[in-house]
């Protein structure tokens, strides 16, 4: 069988819609197109009640109530309202917050935001293996804190963070505690109860779900969390954000949650096996290679590699049938070395040669074989290359 190119490896930058996402959502665009806050009309009714059925869906994933969600443009909005909301709503209790310095910057950005307006972030190291210890989370609280905020799983190298532990310590301290949960949320378990998570940013576009869609879950009981909206208007989403609903983004997103609840175990252990054939490949053909992150607690299908004696831009360039990142799209354009592997102790050097593989829904076994052929083949040529120029010296 000849395998199809170029091939997707970089499900944790997007992933494509699922056909049954699609389905459902079409609809909306056409038909069903009326504005969920219209009130005196069959429109307005078939899109609310569109919108209530998706929440329901949402809610069913998390484990918590249908109320307890507020439907935003995507998980960069979910963590700007909740950072920035919680800080602005408590700030009279205390003006320090606590995150790590691996987080997405949707997330150290809000922070920087608010360590400009007065407000004083600590940022927690991880460990090697790219973990951050929940003992220096309870180090870390004072009692002017008022929010923890730790990612679910790591969207560059993958690894997945206590957050169960974490989420103990803040609650016997009676701090709030909000998880972007982006990468793990539709990949693995992520109950709001079982986390022990105030509040929890999710998009729908990195589960085959369609982009600029997400929610906040936000709890309203033990503790009731306040917020103060970060966006002005008509007061949707009872106050919490303001602006017309995305009717066939929020009914796409329910029907993302809901796909990925039915199939999340199965493929779970399916990407576990890709992603250990993956390296079990590269590490048996391949010298000077190392695995960033921890080897076991980890997405599924995440991997990130670093090559030594190879420069990594080349090395993607010479990949062109093979979509796979340096760090993370998220950072648009930027040429740094990435803040998680530098968080991480990785050099400079070592860093440049990375590449993080994100396999997903579509990826096979012949895929894996096809691209641990091409990176064996061409870290192979540039090593060479670099070996040669360095005995022409
Ligand atoms: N948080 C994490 C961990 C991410 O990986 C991403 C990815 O883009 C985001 C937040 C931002 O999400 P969105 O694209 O929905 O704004």
């Amino acid at each position: 069988m000849t395998t199809k190119l170029p091939i997707y490896m970089d499900h944790n930058a997007t992933t494509p819609v699922a056909p049954e996402v699609l389905a459902a959502m079409t609809p909306y665009f056409l038909t069903e197109f009326g504005n969920a806050a219209s009130r005196n009309h069959a429109f307005g009714w078939a899109a609310e009640s569109a919108v209530e059925k998706a929440r329901g869906q949402v809610a069913a994933l998390l484990g918590c109530k249908p109320i307890e969600v507020v439907f935003t443009s995507g998980a960069t909005e979910s963590d700007n309202l909740a950072i920035k909301g919680v800080a602005y709503a408590y700030r009279d209790r205390g003006r320090h917050l606590i995150t790590t310095q691996i987080e997405h910057p949707a997330v150290l950005d809000s922070c920087k935001h608010l360590e400009k307006d007065g407000f004083e972030v600590t940022y927690l190291p991880a460990d090697r293996r790219g973990i951050v210890n929940p003992d220096d989370v309870a180090q870390a609280l004072t009692s002017k804190t008022i929010l923890v905020s730790a990612m679910l799983a790591n969207n560059e190298i993958g690894t997945i963070q206590p957050l169960a532990e974490i989420g103990r310590i803040c609650k016997a301290k009676g701090v709030l505690f909000h998880s972007d949960a982006v990468q793990g949320v539709g990949k693995i378990p992520a109950r709001v109860d079982e986390l022990g998570v105030d509040l929890l940013s999710l998009t729908a576009h990195k589960f085959y779900g369609p982009k600029g869609v997400g929610a906040l879950y936000v709890r309203m009981g033990n503790p009731r969390v306040r917020l103060i909206p970060q966006m002005d208007g008509g007061g949707h989403e009872k106050g919490r954000r303001s602006g017309t609903l995305n009717v066939p983004g929020i009914v796409g997103l329910g029907a993302a949650c809901e796909l990925a609840a039915g199939t999340m175990d199965a493929e779970a252990t399916r990407l576990t096996a890709l992603r250990d054939q993956l390296w079990a490949a590269l590490s048996l053909r391949l010298t000077h290679i190392h695995l960033n992150g921890d080897r076991y607690q980890r997405l599924p299908g995440t991997l990130h590699v670093s090559f030594e004696f190879v420069n990594g831009e080349a090395l993607l360039l010479s990949l062109k049938d093979i979509a796979v990142s340096a760090g993370s799209a998220c950072s648009t354009g930027s040429t740094h070395p990435s803040h998680v592997l530098r968080a991480l102790g990785v050099g400079e050097d070592l860093a440049h040669s990375s590449i993080r593989f994100s396999l997903g829904r579509g990826t096979t076994t012949e895929e894996v074989t096809y691209v641990v052929n091409r990176l064996v083949e061409e870290v192979t040529r540039l090593r060479s290359m670099a070996s040669h120029a360095a005995a022409a010296h």
